[in-house]
């Protein structure tokens, strides 16, 4: 027996939800691959991927069978006991990286949060109490608690609720010179995010990572990686680092970890691990059953040759129409980014408008992302047919076209 649900729409939102979101005029109802529909039947392309997380587009069916086995089996029973898919999903994510342990949780900033923290435990354990620095970028994003915030290397996100974290340094992504000039016996960790995401889809120089990698262990500092918006096969590997070769001790993981369902990880070595432990760091809902049942399937989807030099491939074609729409109409200055994150930085004459562009593919039909004021971004699903992409790049052309002509 179904239950009468009263209608909802649009409007309810600005009587009922906290304002700290703006979203779009249309409500989705239901998805299928990269396609979404709206609760009038409109149906849209989907190259935003729910910012970079549905890395399978919407209701896969690998991932469908996943959830709904799971949840006729085993919901939920904390961290008082332990359960098969949080075991079966640690050994798979431990046996594709650099990674001996990991940690469950349920989201960016909590794997970042558990990852701060274990550096300065670790700093704190074998150093003493004045190795606690932590190194990180001007404009990057780690998440939105105090600690996240703070690390962040964007103070319009954390001005403004009272006294920060502290022992925080920023510096200019990309610059190694200044990271050698901030990093010291008192650093106890530098983290980067190999990709910055938010902060315009920005890829780190090659060079600029692996000086990192030497100054942390000329420093006995610990280099974290922040891949919750790279990872997850969305450059090409199965983590960026891979791309580089450059591998950190600490990573944190979510977003495309768990393919739309709540998910968050921070993997480490050993040798770093036995600094948790029992009691030192916990979530109630870390490894939970459906979760991690989940993630498991969007693992063993994605961690496949196939997949991987598909993402390369899908990259190529948007970025050379990309190329095109941006040189015919004057829009962008390069297209950037790994894999299937991509960044369009918008020339002068079109400098902060980034949502315009967002508000006119919404217009043809199309969802797309901004990443910051200046710059256009896609995070499409990693297997997105070719006809989408064609056809939803087609849209994005008539969206710039009736822009441009406005
Ligand atoms: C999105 C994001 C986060 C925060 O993740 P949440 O799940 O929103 O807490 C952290 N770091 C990076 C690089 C991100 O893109």
């Amino acid at each position: 027996m179904s239950v009468e649900q009263a209608p909802v729409q649009r409007a309810d939102f600005d009587q009922v939800m906290v304002p700290n979101y703006a979203p779009a005029a249309f409500i989705p109802v239901r998805g299928a691959g990269s396609r979404v529909w709206d609760q009038a039947g409109r149906e849209l392309i989907d190259f935003s991927g729910g910012i970079a997380v549905n890395v399978l587009g919407h209701a896969h069916p690998a991932l469908v069978g996943a959830l709904t086995e799971q949840a006729n089996k085993l919901w939920h029973v904390s961290n008082v006991f332990t359960n098969e898919p949080t075991l079966r999903l640690a050994k798979k994510l431990v046996d594709a990286t650099f990674a001996d342990r990991v940690f469950f949780c349920n989201s960016g900033a909590e794997a970042n949060e558990a990852a701060f923290k274990l550096a300065r435990r670790v700093a704190h354990d074998k150093f003493g109490p004045e190795k606690y620095e932590i190194v990180s970028a001007i404009n990057s994003f780690h998440g939105r608690t105090l600690f996240t915030v703070s690390v962040g290397g964007q103070p319009k996100y954390s001005d403004g609720f009272g006294p920060k974290i502290t022992g925080i340094r920023h510096v200019p992504y990309n610059d190694l010179e200044a990271l050698k000039e901030a990093v010291s016996d008192k650093t106890c960790a530098v983290v980067l995010e190999p990709v910055q995401g938010e902060g315009g889809v920005v890829p780190a120089d090659l060079a600029y990572l692996q000086g990192a990698r030497a100054l942390c262990d000329q420093f006995n500092a610990l280099l974290v990686f922040d891949e919750v918006q790279s990872g997850m096969g969305r450059s090409g590997e199965l983590y960026s680092y891979m791309n580089y070769g450059v591998t950190p001790d600490i990573l944190s993981s979510a977003k495309s970890l768990g393919g739309g369902f709540p998910i968050g990880a921070m993997l480490t070595t050993d040798a770093l691990a036995k600094h948790f432990a029992v009691g030192v760091h916990g979530t109630t809902y870390g490894g939970n059953p459906l979760a991690c049942a989940v993630a498991e399937a969007v693992l063993d989807v994605i961690n496949t040759p196939e997949v991987r030099a598909g993402v390369k491939a899908r990259h190529q074609r948007f970025k050379t129409r990309l190329e095109q729409i941006g040189q015919r109409y004057g829009v962008f200055t390069e297209v950037r980014g790994l894999g299937l994150l991509i960044g369009c930085p918008l020339t002068d004459a079109w400098k902060g408008r980034a949502k315009d562009f967002f508000n006119a593919a919404e217009q043809h039909d199309l969802m797309i992302l901004q990443a910051g004021p200046d710059v256009v971004r896609f995070a499409p699903s990693l297997v997105i047919d070719e006809a989408d992409i064609d056809e939803g790049l087609d849209r994005f052309e008539r969206a710039v076209a009736h822009l441009t002509q406005a």
